[in-house]
């Protein structure tokens, strides 16, 4: 027996297994929909819940605020955490971007490198204030000639499930995107 629910008043149907791909109509709507193979409908709904959008951006702002050290120690497919900052005064939609360190007890901290630049920043902004969890990883340091100038090109996705986000840009896969401790965060979050 297949349970599962009408598409349009969601009422309760179940029907034998020899009915699926086959017509049923729905005893309080009069609804008719096909049935649907239930491991068919389970694969699709975990590929749903994993799917992700995948940004790759420069960070902007890597020269501002004594940042260059920072990113000069930077290593390619470490995490980045994003901290989104509403009050902003130059863009609403401004995102920070941190790097995670070990402080000298061993500690975490969080050290800013920049920011996702405007044109990523509001469709990210977007899915962060719904609450989509958003992070990614460093795919690329860039520069660095008379040791200044030095750049990050990131990864940055966007989904549901923590944990497991994953991304594949060009064969670089980054795995377990999570979300740093927010307290943590916010604490470095005026740099
Ligand atoms: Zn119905």
């Amino acid at each position: 027996m297949i349970r599962y629910k009408c598409n349009k008043c969601g009422a309760a149907m179940e029907s034998p297994d020899s009915m699926i791909g086959k017509m049923e109509t729905c005893p309080a709507c009069n609804r008719r929909m096909k049935v649907l193979d239930p491991v068919v409908v389970k694969e699709r709904d975990r590929l749903r819940q994993m799917q992700s959008t995948t940004f790759v951006c420069a960070v902007s702002g890597v020269s501002k605020d004594g940042r260059q050290e920072i990113v000069a120690n930077c290593e390619e497919g470490e995490p980045i955490f994003l901290q989104r900052e509403p009050d902003n005064r130059y863009d609403r939609n401004a995102i920070a971007v941190y790097v995670e360190r070990k402080s000298f007890f061993g500690r975490r901290k969080y050290l800013q490198v920049g920011y996702i630049p405007e044109e990523d920043a509001e469709e990210i902004a977007e899915a962060m204030d719904s609450g989509s969890l958003a992070g990614g990883a460093i795919l690329y340091v860039v520069g660095g000639q008379e040791g200044k100038y030095y750049g990050l090109r990131i990864v940055v996705a966007i989904g549901d499930t923590e944990g497991e986000l994953t991304i594949d840009v060009d064969g670089f896969r980054v795995k377990d995107v999570r979300r740093a401790e927010s307290d943590e965060l916010s604490g470095e979050a005026n740099g």
